[in-house]
């Protein structure tokens, strides 16, 4: 049985209650959440990973997409980077691996680490393809399933899988003059232009039923893709996006049902005033199925500072209840992520996500401890406390200070300095000292 089949029958498992000791609610909460599908919990029953939660209540979670493309297919580098990004606070990884020998590629990846790892089952079917059929395009529909029942053999904790594109969709994007920006998930042009040269219905959305029977039998949270999300902030909650967001919340309640954990997968390019609203939507319309927010990314002028535009988006996503944020390196846009690309998509990412939690959760004490270390200039607790302190350190101790408690930011016009004793009744009046 599943996590969710088990908890819709009362039962509180040893994952549910790790989570509730984990992150504060109360087993019984964490179970009611799983069982109405608000809360997953990926795993796998072939490979033992971190027990975490996503979803209502719990803190937003980071995942880091790592992964070999035709022409940067170094596997030591994608152990590096799974390493790097476990090290740095990523909650799960996503090996989106396309070249090189993938499922080797994926088995180390998933050695090297000991958080749960995703996929995307289509990238290896439409590279099997390519090679084996000369062409995405001659993927045999079967294929597709193959891959999804091997990865979930060797262990894989959640999937991204494109069951909410459909001719209906494809008929949308017609209607609305294509886009301005283009498709720009790999899953779902492939898809597309698979289901367009053959002249068929997306068999993940048709046999929507097979996908789910495969992903229940290990127990893997079904995440459903956004392949015609925007990458254009011109494009951002067209018609066609919404679309295939109706057709993945009534997915997501229908999988449910089935006895499958279900995510629902989000934007994609965004401009900030459309986050709100499309998380809105996704809660509404899917019974509060954990939202996987792809970033999400809020300009599309500043390469190599993608991490930061999408850190704004995945600040403001988690404060209006996304549960689950996409890291988004330097890189984006312009080539394969470095291990320092994953290092720094990462710390950015789960800085934004604590910023949204410090709203969605009111998970303000770490905040609230830091300001109390900075103005006693408690600087080994400054560290301590510090999402950063890696950087931190590294900036202090670049800085000759004159003594320990000296800071060369102000220096003699220190403001902590100058007050230092003159309210130490009042603080401890304040019970704050
Ligand atoms: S010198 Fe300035 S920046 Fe540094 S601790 Fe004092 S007030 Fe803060």
């Amino acid at each position: 049985m599943t996590q969710i089949e088990r908890a819709v029958k009362g039962e509180v498992t040893e994952e549910t209650s790790r989570v509730a000791r984990d992150e504060g609610p109360t087993p019984e909460v964490v179970r009611s959440r799983v069982a109405s599908g608000q809360i997953v919990i990926p795993s796998n029953k072939n490979r033992e990973a971190k027990v975490i939660g996503i979803g209502k209540g719990l803190r937003t979670k980071v995942n880091a997409s790592i992964g070999t493309s035709t022409e940067i297919a170094d596997t030591a580098m994608e152990i590096e980077k799974a390493k790097i990004a476990e090290a740095y606070g990523a909650d799960t990884l996503m090996d989106l691996s396309v070249g090189g020998d993938i499922a080797r590629i994926r088995k180390e990846v998933m050695n090297a680490v000991t958080i749960p790892v995703g996929t995307v089952p289509l990238y290896e079917a439409f590279a099997i393809a390519i090679e084996k059929y000369g062409a995405a395009i001659n993927m045999p529909e079967e294929l597709l399933f193959d891959v999804m029942e091997r990865q979930c053999d060797e262990g894989v904790s959640f999937m991204a899988i494109h069951c909410g594109i459909n001719r209906m969709t494809i008929e949308r994007l017609r209607k609305q003059g294509y886009r301005y920006g283009g498709l720009v998930s790999k899953g779902g042009s492939y898809l597309t232009a698979w289901m367009l040269h053959n002249d068929r219905e997306n068999p993940l959305y048709e046999r929507f039923d097979r996908v789910v029977e495969i992903l229940k039998k290990h127990d893997v949270v079904l995440s459903l893709g956004n392949g015609f999300r925007a990458g254009a902030i011109h494009d951002s909650t067209d018609r066609v996006q919404i679309q295939e967001l109706i057709i993945n919340c009534e997915l997501a309640e229908t999988g449910r049902r089935m006895g499958c954990q279900m995510m629902v997968e989000g934007p994609g390019h965004i401009p900030i005033d459309e986050i709100e609203a499309n998380i809105i939507l996704e809660k509404r319309m899917s019974g509060e199925a954990p939202f996987y927010m792809l970033g999400p990314i809020t300009t599309d002028i500043a390469p190599g500072y993608d991490h930061v535009t999408a850190a704004i988006g995945a600040s403001l996503s988690s404060a209006y209840g996304a549960d689950f944020i996409c890291y988004v390196t330097p890189s984006e846009h312009l080539g394969l992520p470095y291990p320092e690309d994953v290092k720094e998509g990462v710390i950015t990412a789960r800085i934004a996500a604590h910023i949204g939690d410090m709203v969605k959760n009111k998970d303000r004490d770490r905040d609230r401890e830091m300001s109390k270390a900075r103005r006693d200039l408690n600087w080994k607790q400054q560290f301590e406390i510090a999402l950063t302190s890696e950087r931190a350190h590294y900036i202090r101790n670049k800085r000759q200070s004159p003594s320990e408690e000296h800071c060369t930011m102000c220096g003699e016009f220190c403001a902590s300095q100058i007050l230092k004793g003159f309210f130490d009744k009042e603080m401890q009046d304040y019970g704050k000292k």
